[in-house]
């Protein structure tokens, strides 16, 4: 994903690209291609890149382990500068990035990488009131009962406990 800004003017270009998510070294886990599409804006020796990322992946339910696929589209803005460039009213210097003054082509796969993994949730539910997996048996406890057996009573026991009951019964 390389954009051309060898002796560009002033003004703002429009950019599409679409590469499979495994040529910007996202795993696997990051399924068919990701697509950016946006406009860079070039004002004297800094240039403003607004785009929308698109992107599809997989992860596991934290709770039940069932899969889950989450598609759509993330923003990605940066700001580049030349060294010497203006920087008036930068405050938040996330996602600047500075070139070289002889630098002809701005590569976006860093960026576009960095915005996708960023946006991965901590916490991965595939819903709220999941009941995740029992720990004993393992059942999904969203789908299936709890298959632990209740532990069988030794019989030495249940006569002793008859003779409590038959204790606690005279009183
Ligand atoms: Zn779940
Ligand atoms: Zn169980």
């Amino acid at each position: 994903m390389e954009i051309d800004i060898a002796g560009v003017g002033d003004g703002e270009y429009a950019f599409a690209f679409d590469v499979p998510a495994s040529a910007i070294n996202l795993d696997e886990s990051f399924l068919g291609n990701v697509k950016v599409e946006g406009t860079l804006r070039k004002v004297s020796s800094q240039f403003f890149l607004t785009s929308t990322i698109t992107r599809t992946y997989v992860r596991e339910c934290d709770r039940c382990l069932a899969e889950i696929r989450v598609e759509g589209s993330i923003p990605l803005t940066v700001y580049y500068r030349t060294e010497f460039g203006d920087r008036r009213g930068l405050e938040d210097e996330d996602n600047v990035v500075t070139l070289e003054p002889d630098q002809e082509s701005i590569v976006l796969d860093d960026e576009v990488r960095d915005a996708i993994l960023l946006d991965l949730p901590a916490k991965m539910l595939c819903r709220e009131e999941c009941k995740g997996l029992c720990p004993g048996c393992g059942a999904d406890l969203n789908n299936d009962a709890c298959r632990c057996e209740t532990p069988a009573i030794d019989p030495r026991w249940e006569k002793l406990a008859e003779m409590l009951k038959k204790n606690g019964d005279q009183e």
